[in-house]
């Protein structure tokens, strides 16, 4: 699949390697669900291919290998076990050997957040790993939570960041994963993510937003208070926020304010196990009192 949109990243990284000025380790950052770890696979597919493809199209054996990840000198770790001690002392090990048929290596790590947060064991050998790579190893890694990731990661780092897709990018990713449904009342309020996109797609978002303009408390509770899961909650707070800052620009009054102030604590907290129904009745109840 073409990269959509970060046009602005894909031509810093095409001069940095015309320039050959790579540094070993890079940071991609930025909102969750906007393609920085598909971009983060397209920038490796580039560097190992020897036609040098670098975000162009390319079906030599190398760029096919990237895609079905069966390349030699390409590692992608993506879930819970690829962020795990054990893990990261083997691609310490990776890193110091040479490429088998590339020129580089390169090794993704997604949601590095998360290791920072659940291994300290893990983040350190990371850390160690960084401070002394491997000749010709290229590190990606992957996070929506730059605050999280150890600074002493940071600081061994290139940090890229990513903005949100503009509308028309964030339609056009959309319609590659499904063509046939209408993504645009979705597109409005997705704030450039696909992931919030798609959590919303199921969600009579128009009505949720009629119902806090009219006062309509009861129709509001109908169906934010059904709502299930975290991944949909963020985004349908974060519809609520702006909501709330375009209604009253300019003219913010001190509880909407703190009520804004309070949307964003929740949404941090959900980082953690939390009690889902009482999050949505304590917000239910918080709202009520605001409007
Ligand atoms: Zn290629």
């Amino acid at each position: 699949m073409n990269l959509i949109g970060h046009i602005k990243q894909q031509h810093f990284f095409r001069q940095t390697i015309a320039a050959s000025q790579l540094s070993h380790a890079y940071i991609l950052h930025g909102t969750q669900g906007i393609g920085k770890k598909q971009f983060a696979i397209e920038l490796a597919r580039g560097l190992l291919c020897p036609e040098r493809k670098i975000f162009k199209p390319c079906d030599c054996p190398s760029c096919t290998q990237v895609i079905e990840r069966a390349h030699p000198d390409f590692y992608l770790f993506d879930d819970k076990e690829g962020l795990s001690i054990e893990n990261v002392r083997n691609v310490s090990e990776i890193s110091g050997t040479t490429p088998y048929s590339s020129k580089y290596k390169v090794i993704i790590f997604d949601n590095v957040h998360i290791m920072c947060q659940a291994s300290a064991a893990a983040a350190n050998a990371l850390l160690k790993t960084l401070e002394e790579p491997g000749d010709n190893t290229i590190f990606l890694l992957v996070t929506h939570k730059l605050d999280r990731v150890l600074p002493t990661i940071q600081s061994r780092s290139l940090k890229v960041n990513f903005d949100p897709l503009a509308d028309k990018e964030l339609g056009q990713v959309l319609a590659t994963i499904d063509s046939s449904k209408d993504w645009k009342p979705t597109i409005k309020y997705a704030q450039g993510s696909v992931a919030n996109a798609v959590a919303l797609s199921d969600l009579p978002i128009e009505r949720l937003i009629q119902c806090i303009d009219k006062r309509d408390l009861a129709g509001f509770g109908t169906i934010f208070l059904a709502l299930s899961d975290k991944d949909t909650l963020i985004p349908v707070i974060g519809l609520i926020q702006s909501w709330f800052l375009s209604k009253y620009k300019g003219n913010l009054k001190p509880e909407y304010a703190l009520f804004i102030q309070y949307m964003n604590k929740v949404i941090k907290n959900l980082d953690y196990n939390v009690n889902m129904p009482l999050v949505l009745f304590d917000f239910f109840t918080k709202l009520e009192e605001v409007v």
